[in-house]
């Protein structure tokens, strides 16, 4: 596997790659990496002619300044398990590669898609992932961008973004993997406490349940019984929302949506997990 720190190096080994007319498979991430990461590069690895993966781990996405100091970066690993995975290029970008002086964000405004679940509990969080994600595909040019569903409000506001540019990649949406109690894989879930360890699977549990009650119920009935249900594990539930798979709205009445997602948000000690499900229709992946 190559490693390239410079956009100049990292753009020189693409060249001749793009000129063969190659595929190149795109990775973004933070680091710290785990299963699900890994299950993204062994996706574009085998898709793509070449898979670059990043690791950056952008402030501007950060609204709590004590989460980005926090953010664990065991880099050794990391290469060690990107390599493992299959990637052929790992670039580590300097923040002065990814923001330099001239450097001019795109204008994008997802509007009511950056409102709703993650919107109001992490103010500016969105603005600087549209910021990083687009400047790295304006770098990068991959032909394939592979996201996780994990962040499923996440790859629904860059596949507007992504249109609405007209940059000319193909997002991939990746389904979530999970550890074997079914918790979703997290960089932060080994911050979790271990008093708390076992309770964490109980978002996944809830979320299996409420896809068996929306075939009775209507989506505010499973709404209000998923926090509560959280709640009274000993999570603080900040949403358990049910939205249009598309358009994130709201649900209100289930039989006007083809696909519906259940997010969840919810604090387990000090550790915010997110994860959700489909509850109706053919998840985007299918
Ligand atoms: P991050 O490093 O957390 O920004 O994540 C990088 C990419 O990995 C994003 O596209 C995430 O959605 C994806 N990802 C994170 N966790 C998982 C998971 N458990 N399953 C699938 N994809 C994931």
């Amino acid at each position: 596997m190559h490693v390239f720190t410079t956009n100049k190096d990292m753009l020189e080994y693409l060249e001749p790659f793009r000129k063969a007319g190659s595929t190149i498979g795109f990775v973004p991430t933070m680091g710290a990496i785990h299963t699900g990461h890994q299950a993204l590069i062994k996706r574009s690895g085998n898709e793509s002619d070449v898979t670059i993966v990043s690791i950056f781990v952008n402030p501007t996405q950060f609204n709590d300044p004590k989460d980005l100091i926090k953010y664990p970066r065991p880099l050794a690993q990391d290469i060690h398990k990107i390599s493992g995975a299959g990637a052929d290029v790992l670039y580590l970008p300097r923040d002065e590669e990814v923001y330099p002086p001239d450097f001019v964000p795109v204008v994008f405004d997802p509007g009511h898609l950056q409102q709703v679940m993650e919107g109001p509990f992490r103010p500016g969080h969105f603005e600087g992932v549209i910021t990083v994600v687009h400047r790295l595909l304006d770098v990068v040019k991959p032909s394939r961008l592979y996201m996780g569903l994990k962040d499923y409000q996440q790859q629904t506001i860059i596949r507007h973004m992504i249109k609405k540019v007209q940059m000319p990649v193909e997002l991939v949406p990746c389904t979530i993997v999970r550890e074997e109690d079914g918790l979703a894989f997290s960089s932060r879930n080994v911050r979790i406490d271990p008093a708390l360890r076992s309770i964490a699977p109980s978002i996944y549990q809830t979320l299996l349940e409420a896809r068996k009650m929306l075939e009775t119920k209507e989506a505010d009935d499973v709404r209000t019984w998923g926090s509560e249900i959280l709640n009274d594990l000993g999570f603080r539930t900040e949403y358990f929302e049910l939205c249009d798979g598309i358009s994130l709205e709201p649900v209100i009445q289930k039989k006007e949506h083809d696909l519906i997602v259940g997010c969840v948000a919810a604090w387990l000690g000090d550790v915010r997990l997110i994860d959700n499900l489909v509850l109706k229709g053919h998840p985007l992946n299918a």
